[in-house]
């Protein structure tokens, strides 16, 4: 009876520690990009860059 009763409590913990562990691996929502590409030389830029630091190219800002 104490083994069952050992068993019941080991595997209430295992249910929490999945349901915990669950709870951990729910995707994160997306972060908002914060570099864009380069049209002229393909360098990676701050989203908000208005002149490229590569190539110092002026860069359209993107539509709304
Ligand atoms: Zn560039």
């Amino acid at each position: 009876m104490q083994n069952v009763i050992q068993f019941l409590i080991l595997a209430f913990v295992v249910f929490l520690f999945m349901k915990v562990i669950n709870k951990l691996k729910k995707p994160a929502p997306a972060a908002a990009p914060t570099t864009k590409v380069c049209p002229y030389c393909k360098s990676e830029i701050h989203i908000d860059a208005v002149k490229c630091p590569h190539c110092a190219s002026t860069l359209e800002k993107p539509e709304p």
